[in-house]
């Protein structure tokens, strides 16, 4: 038997774009085989030439690629360039009024920001920065909330050359202290409070108790005034950023610098281990930022985009701060959360700013679709013409939804496989070329050299499952683990030696060359020699009328080697007693239906939620540790929601 992981579910849905959509982009089927042919040619050319095109250089590069300390690639080295520049300043002869930023807090306050507005607001916090004593190359912690300061904040030290590592204003003051000392930060930049479901959070009150706890290498805090609840000033230490600003000038002179100086640092989200300090450079990182906006989004002039994201996430990155900005795009930035006041608010928020192209996660999805399609359709989102997912597999399911309910049938759903690490998309369709498949987020971008291979590191195909990888390196790829090279090589290229960067996911590619990712490596399932990866055994029970999420591992098994054990949410109350007992006979019989009594799991658990990070994934490892009925001992720092865990331990 071969020790390749086996595809079990067959999705036979092809999706066509619409001949509005394939009449509208910018990228169509003549260009973008035109681009695939030239990266195949010329790889390094290929991006070269994109670089030049694409970004404003203060000095040109001479060389595209520095491959000489690989698998430490460096991309432009010895060009000069400053993405704030490339993000604000270059658009002000012809766009300084149009908008930059439409802010929609939780409680429905509404501000905007032309390009102009942004470019002043960004050059007087630059000026603080250097007046509070920020020096190029410096690490600056931003905990903030999902407010247009984080944006202005992050674009401000990229404009003087200072290292943001942005954390999620939803992290502990622990989770904060790990971070601020692992990069050694000189500044922490934050708010009194952020707003959240109509709750007040206290972030300086988090910051303050990491602060007592350690911290040393911290100089300065500077605190937004959001909420204007009560919170200590530490004199000295701490400045109101009203008070640190007053007086400075809206004009900064950016920093050129060389392009592969560090843009920021940023945690990965802590699904299958310690999160991974991951550090991104400048030149190369905004390029594919860039680039993927236009091509995977289509932005134009008319674009309204809206990315879901927060800024303490990758995505918040290069959908929000930088990327859109890059293409001199309206963005979209909402400070509440999805189901506040009601679960009607994003078709809310999409409907009152016209907005265009929205990108969520498939989280978001499952939790909306719970709620049924009476809700959006009270709302008028016929502007929507694109529709972006990204965070983990897209169950069929709830791909269908989207695209239907919110899409109206027309709209593309751009399926965007990526990683932190990888800094922007990698493998997705392009909305006026690629006929979709409802749970693949088909073919690698042109110069994204993704293939799937065996164990031994052959590539294979045909709906073969095995390790998903990258054979070389492309412009946005991390630099390397922040202050661990080791790890960095360990982590991503030590498993083929050194050949490919080792992605962490499960894949196959079908016939047609689409990927159709299998869930994580670590998370695959061994059931009497057949090697299962976890997303398409979900997938079948998501396609069950009552179950809105689910999960699934591999429990230790005498004869079998390991069962299938499926956590699952319903969309009804909590079964019980009889009741239960039906459910789970009812769904072992629906997967053994949909896709086949090897995957027809043992045990079956309910809860009222599955544990995420806070970028909402589910994380299998916990649940692995429940289905063994063991003590849980490992990293939770990134967990939602802790008490997640006891009901199902007890369930
Ligand atoms: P850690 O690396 O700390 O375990 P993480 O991998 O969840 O955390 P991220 O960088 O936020 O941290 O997530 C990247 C992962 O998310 C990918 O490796 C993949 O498993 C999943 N993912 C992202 N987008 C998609 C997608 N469109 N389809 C399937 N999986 C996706
Ligand atoms: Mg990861």
């Amino acid at each position: 038997m071969s020790n390749n992981i086996e595809s079990i579910l067959t999705e036979t849905r092809v999706f066509e774009p619409s001949a509005a959509i394939k009449q509208q982009a910018g990228i169509n089927a003549d260009k973008l085989a035109a681009m695939y042919a030239k990266a195949e040619q010329d790889h390094v050319g290929f991006w070269a030439d994109l670089a030049k095109e694409k970004l404003s250089w203060h000095k040109p590069f001479t060389q595209a690629l520095d491959d000489s300390k690989a698998p430490l690639y460096r991309w432009f080295s010895d060009g000069e360039l400053n993405v704030s520049y490339n993000c604000i300043d270059r658009h002000l002869d012809t766009k300084s009024d149009k908008l930059a930023i439409i802010f929609e807090g939780d409680k429905g306050d509404v501000h905007h920001y032309t390009y102009q507005e942004l470019h002043d607001e960004v050059c007087r916090f630059a000026n603080t920065l250097k007046t509070q004593g920020i020096k190029q190359g410096d690490r600056v912690i931003i905990y903030m909330p999902m407010i247009p300061q984080a944006v202005i904040a992050m674009q401000a030290c990229a404009r003087v050359g200072a290292i943001h590592s942005v954390v999620f204003g939803g992290f502990s003051a622990e989770a904060l202290k790990d971070r601020v000392e692992n990069a050694a930060a000189k500044m922490i930049i934050t708010t009194d409070g952020g707003l959240r479901g109509g709750k007040a959070i206290p972030l300086k009150g988090a910051v303050d108790q990491a602060l007592a706890k350690g911290c040393d290498s911290v100089k300065k805090v500077i605190v937004y005034q959001r909420t204007k609840q009560d919170v200590p000033m530490q004199a000295g230490r701490d400045i109101w950023w009203h008070e640190a600003e007053a007086g400075m000038s809206n004009y900064h002179d950016p920093v050129m610098l060389p392009a592969d100086h560090p843009l920021f640092l940023l945690y990965t989200s802590g699904s299958t281990g310690t999160p991974k300090g991951v550090q991104h450079g400048s030149g190369g990182y905004l390029l594919n930022a860039m680039l993927t906006n236009e091509w995977m989004f289509d932005l134009n002039d008319q674009d309204v985009f809206w990315c879901t994201a927060d800024v303490g996430w990758i995505t918040g990155h290069s959908y929000v701060a930088y990327g859109p900005l890059a293409m001199g795009a309206t963005i979209v930035m909402f400070e509440g959360v999805p189901t506040y006041p009601d679960a009607g608010r994003f078709w809310q928020v999409c409907q009152d700013h016209g907005v265009t192209v929205f990108y969520t996660a498939p989280t978001a999805i499952r939790a909306l679709m719970k709620f049924g399609k009476d809700i959006p359709a009270q709302y008028d989102l016929s502007k929507l013409r694109i529709l972006g997912t990204v965070g983990e597999p897209i169950n069929p399911e709830a791909w269908m939804w989207y695209h239907e309910v919110i899409g109206r049938g027309e709209c593309p759903i751009i399926d965007t496989w990526w990683q932190t690490e990888t800094g922007a998309h990698m493998i997705a369709p392009f909305p006026g070329v690629t006929p979709l498949k409802p749970g693949s987020c088909t073919r690698p971008l042109p110069g994204i050299d993704a293939i799937v291979v065996d164990e031994e590191g052959n590539e294979i195909g045909n709906n073969s499952g095995g390790y998903l990888v990258v054979r070389k390196p492309w412009p946005s790829m991390l630099q390397t683990v922040w202050g661990d090279d080791q790890r960095y090589i360990d982590t991503y290229y030590a498993k083929f030696n050194n050949k490919y960067y080792v992605v962490g996911d499960s894949a196959h590619k079908d016939a047609d060359g689409y990927i159709w990712i299998l869930g994580r490596i670590d998370d695959v399932l061994n059931v009497s020699g057949h090697r299962l990866g976890t997303m398409e055994i979900e997938s079948a029970l998501v396609a069950h009328p009552k179950v809105a999420e689910a999960a699934v591992v591999g429990k230790p098994h005498d004869v079998k080697g390991e069962s299938v054990f499926a956590f699952v949410v319903l969309n009804t109350d909590l079964p019980a007693g009889a009741e239960r007992d039906a459910m789970v006979n009812e769904l072992r019989n629906w997967v053994a239906q949909e896709i086949g009594p090897i995957a027809k799991p043992d045990d079956i658990r309910f809860g009222t939620n599955l544990p995420k990070t806070r970028s909402g994934k589910i994380m299998r490892r916990l649940l692995r540790t429940i289905a063994k009925g063991e003590e849980i001992t490992q990293d939770t720092s990134t967990l939602e929601d802790p008490s997640i865990l006891k009901q199902l331990q007890q369930a």
